[in-house]
């Protein structure tokens, strides 16, 4: 899988790569990370990349050229290159995505900067737009980062041990039941008693239990799901 990153900011990404799984995934040919910097593209002869509001309104926005161009210039060398825009304003990233996501060949990520991106690029190019919460950033490179870690940790390899992806959080509609590394320090804890022993049947039905505790006391809306889906065992 390869990502492209169109940032004014490459450095503030590529970071993120230089440790850890996402940095074996790429010494593994896994996944490759490319940028494009949208300020390399702009016909401006200052360079700017961004421009003042038609109709008014604080700030800047980045102008539409130097992304047209940037974009543009991907399309030419891969037309299935699938572009994804992060704006604040768009529908919540989730796991569902990520798992969809890792089935792609390229995935680009455009993020914006200043106020924003001017709309008509993401009409033109977007395949899909994308929100990670409701609160502004600065930036979209934070945003691009997160749909990407998430995507890869998808992608067949990347993860050393891949039944790690099947029992968290967000699989099925409940969250992770609390889990427990040795040594057992506090030694009283009943529910690492339990885990100890070794019972797996046992075991599943209390972190099935747990994980509804949990999901209920973390994500009262996903608990509604819980039992509007029927899945609740609890009276
Ligand atoms: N004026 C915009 C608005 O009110 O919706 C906010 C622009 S924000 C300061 C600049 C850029 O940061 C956005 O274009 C987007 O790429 C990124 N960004 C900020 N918050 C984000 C979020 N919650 N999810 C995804 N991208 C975000």
């Amino acid at each position: 899988m390869k990502f492209t990153f169109i940032t004014l900011f490459p450095s503030l990404i590529n970071c993120y790569f230089k440790d850890s799984i996402l940095k074996n995934a790429i010494d593994k040919l896994l996944i490759k990370i490319d940028f494009l910097n949208p300020r390399d593209y702009t016909k401006n002869r200052h360079k700017k990349v961004d421009g003042t509001l038609i109709g008014g309104g604080a700030g800047m926005l980045m102008s539409p050229q130097p992304l047209f161009d940037t974009i543009t210039s991907i399309k030419e060398k891969d037309d299935n290159a699938y572009i994804i825009f992060l704006t604040p304003s768009a529908k919540l990233f989730k796991q569902n995505d990520a798992k969809r996501l890792s089935g792609k060949k390229h995935i680009v990520f455009v993020s914006g900067r200043y106020e924003g991106i001017d709309e008509r690029v993401i009409e033109l190019y977007a395949d899909e737009v994308f929100s990670i919460g409701d609160y502004i950033l600065t930036g979209g490179e934070i945003p691009s980062l997160i749909l990407c870690d998430a995507i890869s940790r998808n992608i067949k390899g990347v993860l050393g041990n891949a039944d790690s992806l099947n029992i968290e959080s967000y699989e099925n509609t409940l969250i992770e039941a609390p889990s427990f590394t040795k040594p057992d320090i506090f030694k009283k804890n009943s529910i690492i008693k339990e885990f100890s022993k070794g019972n797996h049947g046992k075991i599943a039905t209390l972190k099935y239990s747990l994980s509804l505790l949990k999901t209920k006391y973390y994500r009262p809306d996903l608990y509604k799901r819980v039992k509007i889906e029927g899945n609740n065992n609890e009276k």
